[in-house]
């Protein structure tokens, strides 16, 4: 079975390894020359664009940056809707948000095209061991045919609901680790403040009830968790902008719904400041490095 990849960047190109050594044949494209090379590297075959890579695969699978980014190839002009053939099924892996995939689901419906959103979470690190949580929305029949492929990159498939359900349950998520890592790096720039040692301010924390994941896997810190992006200057991993998008599109889904939402707004506007200082391109938990304390005799 030929399988399409377009978008083969820092998530893509170990999800299509991980196809590659599982015995299918995967034709990439991407727009960025780089990206792109990067895949024929690791075992894809190339297509000179979005529209050859719909009309060769029997699955096409997505992995972009943005919602912007996932309409243009889905419904822009010589993009998935128009190229690929009747019953084809589309995966869309990106993050993006669920009115994003509910429109192109209903358009590419239209055209006898079936769609999947199935967003992911585990990083860099999940997607080279295959072993992604994929949180999945559409039709349970699409998701039996498209299991094999998905089994390849994810070890935790999840059926959410509908069409949107599996970017619902992402954005869901994001909002915790993005929340929860401003949280951690917040009270590690009090205790160091104060003199106490991060090393040991970890292992109380890790022992108690403000235990959480991000701080165990994502510590912002440098040197206290060696496979954490800050202890490598903060390479992502996943980038300050992706979250800063991620925490928006859960934003939007919350006022869209007219939910409530305080600590998550307040995350988001971090991060977007974090970008705008220059650390748009590091790992998300250098947002660390950007709640420095002010002098010593600035005013309390
Ligand atoms: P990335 O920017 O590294 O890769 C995206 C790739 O898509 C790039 O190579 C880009 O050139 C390509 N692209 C953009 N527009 C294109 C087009 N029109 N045609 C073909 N290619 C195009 O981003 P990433 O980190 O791989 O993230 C991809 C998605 O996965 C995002 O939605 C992100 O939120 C989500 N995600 C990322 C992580 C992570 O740890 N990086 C974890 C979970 C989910």
């Amino acid at each position: 079975m030929k399988i399409g990849f377009i978008g083969t960047g820092t998530m893509g190109q170990p999800m299509l390894a991980n196809l590659v050594k599982k015995g299918f044949a995967v034709i990439a494209f991407d727009v960025v020359p780089a990206a792109l090379d990067a895949a024929a590297n690791l075992g894809a075959v190339r297509a000179g664009s979005v529209g050859e890579v719909a009309a060769l695969c029997e699955i096409v699978i997505t992995m972009l940056p943005s919602s912007a980014n996932a309409e243009a190839v889905y419904l822009g002009s010589g993009g998935i809707a128009e190229c690929a053939a009747q019953g084809r099924l589309c995966v869309d892996m990106s993050t993006v948000d669920p009115g994003t995939s509910q429109r192109v689901a209903a358009r590419l419906k239209e055209r006898g095209l079936r769609f999947l959103d199935a967003p992911v979470s585990g990083g860099v690190g999940g997607a080279t061991s295959g072993t992604l949580a994929i949180m999945v929305g559409g039709d349970a029949g699409d998701l039996a045919e498209a299991r094999p492929v998905l089994a390849t990159m994810g070890t935790n498939i999840i059926h959410v609901g509908a069409v949107g359900a599996g970017e619902v349950a992402k954005l869901c998520n994001n909002l915790i680790s993005g929340s929860a890592l401003v949280a951690v790096a917040e009270a590690f720039r009090i205790g160091e403040a104060f003199g106490v040692d991060p090393q040991i301010l970890t292992s109380v924390i890790a022992k108690s009830s403000g235990a959480t994941w991000v701080m165990e896997h994502m510590h912002p810190v440098p040197g206290i968790v060696d496979s954490a992006a800050s202890s490598r200057q903060y390479a992502p991993g996943f980038m300050t902008d992706l979250m800063a998008k991620d925490l928006g599109l859960a934003v939007s889904a919350a006022r869209d719904k007219r939910v409530p939402v305080v600590v998550s707004p307040a995350a988001q506007q971090l991060y977007r400041m974090a970008s705008s200082h220059g650390l748009g391109r590091e790992d998300f938990s250098a947002v660390y490095k950007f709640l420095k304390p002010s002098s010593d005799d600035a005013p309390v």
